[in-house]
């Protein structure tokens, strides 16, 4: 098994901590990558189907913080128009017009770009890379579980550090978590608070964490939220690996798009620890075009925050209370196992998301439309009556 990985790989690995009877666990990880139970929330959406069978059309899906507005227009029509072309790996030279598109609205260089086939694919990679049997992953508790499945799964430490009472990461309590971290995993706005973590935190944890880690800045939400974009410390060549994906405000979950914006040799270190990673055409040409639709992203702000101000002002008046999120899904405190909730909507034809070992009372919902959150209102009310 060990002669899968090249020699350079095995070299590495072993300077890293793993001992040879790792090995196969990583081989696992970087041949099915995603497809490993690990749950990105496209698995978890997907496997939703597992739980409740096929899933009628006339159910409401606020589960996978998908997006109800689905791609904008120019996506849809740039992927449409490529499919004759199809014939061809690649038609023309679609990968560099996406990472220049990319570059120029992030004030980046192209060499800072890597296009993957959504965002989970370069999170376990930099899991592989960054963390080892010696270098441990230190993230938030609630968050997004991932990363901490890969990384338990190759037998590195995670260490869970509760959010602060202002729901953002408490920087300070992860540095001091492990003088030995490899990856510090911050996501902002976080799955699953939805909450913000402050620019100056970040910067504070940047300026002081160990020698040779990185930090991996999941901002898989951020196009709905206030937060500060972190590709400004990309370009100044900190040790920070940028996640984005068109999942979410572009709407494009299905089709498969997203990136890490990084320093070349950071992103040179990843690299190795995923299969392939060719891209659908129709997914790079969807996103070159989302990117370049001019105000796109702030109109899908706004759309987010109204409905999401108006389900927040449903909630007061009815006495539930939430955590107060800037981005499109939140969690709703339901004062009994979060599932038997979740359960008892779907019989309602409402399917919410799930719950976390730390808020086991809590139960995740996306924004969807406002019809679809007038739906949610009424089916809440009758669950919980
Ligand atoms: N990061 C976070 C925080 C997420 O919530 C998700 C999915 O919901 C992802 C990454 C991965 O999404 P995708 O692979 O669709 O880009």
């Amino acid at each position: 098994m060990p002669q899968l990985l090249n020699r350079e790989v095995q070299e590495n690995l072993l300077a890293r901590g793993f001992s040879r009877r790792h090995f196969s666990r990583v081989i696992s990880m970087i041949g099915a990558g995603a497809a490993l139970p690990f749950y990105n929330e496209a698995a978890l959406a997907q496997s939703a189907s597992g739980v409740y069978g096929a899933i009628p059309t006339d159910v409401v899906r606020i589960n996978g913080n998908e997006n109800p507005l689905g791609p904008c227009p120019e996506a849809v029509e740039a992927a449409n128009k490529i499919t004759k072309y199809l014939n061809r790996y690649q038609p023309t030279n679609e990968l560099e017009q996406f990472k220049t598109a990319v570059a120029e609205s992030e004030g980046l260089k192209t060499e800072n770009i890597a296009a993957f086939a959504g965002s989970s694919d370069p999170l376990h990679r930099i899991t592989l890379a960054f963390t080892s049997p010696t270098r441990s992953l230190v993230m938030a508790d609630p968050g997004y579980e991932a990363s901490s499945r890969a990384a338990s799964f190759i037998g590195a430490k995670v260490h869970r550090i509760p959010l602060k009472a202002d729901y953002s990461h408490d920087v300070k309590a992860m540095l001091a978590a492990d003088p030995n971290a490899g990856l510090f995993y911050i996501c902002n706005p976080n799955n699953p608070s939805g909450t913000i973590t402050p620019k100056e935190d970040i910067e504070y944890l940047l300026a002081n964490k160990p020698a040779g880690s990185i930090l991996l800045l999941d901002e898989a939400y951020i196009h709905f939220s206030t937060a500060e974009m972190g590709s400004p410390w990309v370009a100044q060549g900190k040790d920070v690996i940028v996640l984005r994906t068109f999942s979410k405000a572009y709407g494009m979950a299905g089709l498969r798009m997203g990136m890490a914006l990084g320093r070349p040799d950071l992103l040179a270190k990843m690299m190795p620890y995923g299969a392939g990673g060719f891209l659908p055409m129709t997914g790079v040409v969807a996103a070159t075009a989302s990117i370049k639709a001019a105000g796109l992203v702030p109109a899908r702000r706004k759309a987010n925050a109204a409905t999401r101000e108006s389900v927040f002002n449903f909630l007061e008046q009815k006495k539930f209370s939430y955590v107060p999120s800037t981005t499109n899904f939140f969690m709703l405190e339901v004062n009994r196992p979060g599932r038997e909730v979740a359960d008892a909507m779907m019989k309602e034809k409402v399917m919410i998301g799930r719950t976390w070992p730390f808020w086991p009372t809590k139960v995740r919902v996306t924004i969807g439309s406002a019809d679809e959150m007038k739906r949610f209102q009424t089916a809440l009310l009758k669950v919980m009556a």
